[in-house]
């Protein structure tokens, strides 16, 4: 049974059975509507709409283990996305941003976890199966989990081999770009397991007028001579807290950034490149469809912001402190 299941996922998407993700670990305690619930216990009915229309939204935060001990990355910020989120498809969250932060660190807290990415999800539940959802509950869940490096210890040093998809970005109006909601990311999982299946590391995808829009589950990020250039929200981005935290990295460093649109050619000829997000943090990408970026090593600017990131979020830097949420 265990061997149908990877054999239909590498039909499906392209994993070469060596890449297959190691399972989620089972057990502990997930928060579900208010209260926690053993792993096993944490169910849904198949009929929620949730499942069959992808009416949901989520998020992804990192939790990091410092010396001074264990702290939630932008929590705030994370929280706020994702009511944004759930405003923007009608969906009403039961719990105050506050309590859904207290959730989160209260999941923390008893799975014993120091470090770990945490999962909160919303969506609509089982009631009828119209499209629309009236009737349908709102179920809330909160899980966390040890979860390392997203493409790779070796991507945040050497970098990642990239191509450019041919799926584009969904288009802002077709979608509210700006939510993280469940359905948007089938555009993601066409892109990546077409970067996957011809043998690449991660996909960069263009949006609907041929302009870099980002990564599956990143935003983008080039350098070119000594500026950080990352596309603008016209091009159906998610706004990423990562993107943002890198600009006003940036901007403290002393370098200059400039939001806007990003051609194809203006990536391939960048003196580096990288991409961010909570699960991808800071990683170089050292070559595209081929073609090497700048001299193919982990360029300049892009170490200088990686090890800044990864200073505040390991609480190195008292001046961040403030986007450090203890547990
Ligand atoms: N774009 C997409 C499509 C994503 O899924 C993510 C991950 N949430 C990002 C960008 C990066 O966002 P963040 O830095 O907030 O994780």
């Amino acid at each position: 049974m265990e061997r149908f299941k990877f054999k239909s996922a590498e039909e499906g998407v392209g994993m070469s059975e060596g890449e297959v993700p190691a399972k989620l670990p089972e057990g502990g305690k997930i928060w579900f509507n208010g209260r926690f619930v053993d792993w096993k216990d944490a169910k849904v009915h198949v009929l929620s709409h949730g499942l069959h229309y992808g009416t949901g939204v989520f998020e992804g935060i990192r939790c990091y283990s410092t010396d001074k001990g264990s702290f939630i990355f932008r929590l705030r910020e994370h929280v706020d996305r994702l009511f944004r989120s759930a405003k923007l498809y009608g969906i009403r969250i039961p719990y105050s941003q506050d309590e859904i932060c207290t959730a989160i660190k209260e999941t923390i807290r008893i799975n014993g976890l120091d470090e770990c990415y945490i999962r909160p999800i919303v969506f609509y539940g089982f009631h009828h199966l119209g499209v629309m959802p009236t009737g349908c509950p709102v179920e809330c869940v909160i899980a966390a989990w040890k979860w390392g490096a997203y493409l790779g210890e070796e991507s945040l040093r050497s970098g990642i081999k990239c191509t450019f998809s041919s799926w584009h970005r969904i288009h802002p109006n077709t979608l509210p770009t700006t939510a993280k909601a469940c359905g948007h990311y089938l555009n993601s999982l066409l892109a990546a397991s077409e970067a996957r299946k011809k043998g690449y590391d991660e996909a960069i995808m263009l949006d609907c007028e041929g302009f870099v829009a980002e990564g599956p589950g990143e935003n983008i990020f080039i350098v070119k001579d000594g500026k950080l250039l990352t596309p603008d929200f016209s091009s159906g981005i998610l706004p990423g807290i990562t993107r943002d935290t890198v600009i006003q990295l940036a901007k403290d460093i002393g370098i200059a950034v400039e939001e806007k649109r990003i051609t194809k050619s203006e990536v391939l000829s960048a003196d580096e490149a990288f991409f961010t997000g909570t699960a991808a943090e800071i990683t170089p990408i050292r070559e595209i469809d081929g073609i090497i970026i700048g001299n193919g090593e982990v360029g300049e600017i892009t170490r200088e912001i990686q090890r800044k990131f990864f200073d505040v979020v390991h609480a190195k830097e008292s001046k961040y402190m403030k986007w450090l949420e203890p547990v």
